[in-house]
């Protein structure tokens, strides 16, 4: 009898154990990585991202214009207003807006900004009709409050986020003077390990040509985020290189539907060719900024 009441005590005590390992595995578990894909707030195009590691780091990319940064503080305020990796692909307003409104104007603090531009004056030589912008910008990233923390990563430079590995494969390529704020795009790739995603800001032709012959073997992502709001952007070669099975289009509703204010494709835009190409390419799954705010569990 004894020995019965022991054994019973033995086996409810390596059930209790079980039942604690199981409750904690899931507890481990339910941690995930996720993208966020924000939306434009007032119809102009626009781009911005957000992703949150396992262990809660914030990164952002880009962030959308000046009138963006309210939807976006919805996600840093969450993290105790604080971004722990800020990534700017390129000078433009449609990108950089919320940046410089959230740096000068509202209590955050910014860890890490990586940026590559070009100095003042190549900006004012090559990009007269933004320069009063790009030089708004370039005031910004001397705020005290970020100036220490500001990065011009070198191409290929790789470093990690908690579980997620950064790669630079594209930097500013101040050779590059047609189309030229677009193709400073900094191209970014984020490898948790499992999932892959490549961040093209809005690269165009001549710097798609320049990453097929310098980061072909690199391309390959399963996510892609379409350049240049998904038209007149990188080059269906590149695409096909990076074969992706989701594309993430920071796209407003006018420019998904190629319409100038006269009904669907009767506008200028290439979105609809942009569409078709990534169709060829079997891409089983688009977001697309329109439809508002979306977040995806990433592996
Ligand atoms: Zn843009």
């Amino acid at each position: 009898m004894k020995n019965i009441k022991k054994t019973m005590k033995i086996a409810l005590l390596v059930i209790v154990i079980l039942l604690i390992c199981l409750f904690v595995n899931i507890l481990i578990n339910k941690k995930e990585i996720t993208l966020t894909q924000l939306s434009p707030q007032t119809g102009t195009q626009m781009m911005g991202y957000v992703i949150k590691t396992k262990n809660n780091k914030l990164i952002v990319i880009d962030g959308g214009l000046i009138d963006d940064a309210e939807n976006l503080m919805k996600y840093i305020e969450k993290n105790n207003n604080k971004v722990d990796y800020w990534f700017l692909t390129h000078n433009h307003n449609d990108h950089t807006g919320a940046f410089t409104e959230i740096v000068n104007n509202k209590n955050v603090d910014v860890e890490n900004v990586y940026v590559s531009l070009n100095n003042k004056e190549w900006y004012e030589e090559n990009e007269i009709g933004r320069a009063e912008f790009s030089h708004y910008l370039i005031e910004t990233l001397n705020n005290e409050k970020i100036a220490g923390k500001v990065k011009s990563p070198n191409v290929n430079e790789k470093f990690q986020i908690d579980e997620i590995q950064v790669e630079i494969l594209g930097i500013r390529n101040p050779e590059i003077v047609e189309n030229p704020g677009n193709e400073q795009s900094m191209v970014i790739k984020f490898d948790t390990g499992k999932t892959t995603i490549l961040i093209l800001g809005d690269t165009g032709e001549k710097s798609s040509e320049k990453l097929l012959e310098s980061q072909k073997e690199k391309l390959k992502s399963d996510i892609v985020q379409m350049a240049h709001h998904g038209q007149a952007g990188a080059t269906k070669q590149l695409y096909e290189k990076v074969n992706p099975t989701t594309c993430l289009w920071p796209t407003p509703e006018w420019l998904w539907n190629n319409d100038a204010g006269n009904g669907t494709n009767t506008g200028p835009w290439k979105t609809m060719e942009t569409r078709k190409w990534m169709n060829e390419i079997g891409v089983k799954k688009n977001y697309i900024a329109k439809d508002g705010d979306c977040t995806i569990k990433i592996k």
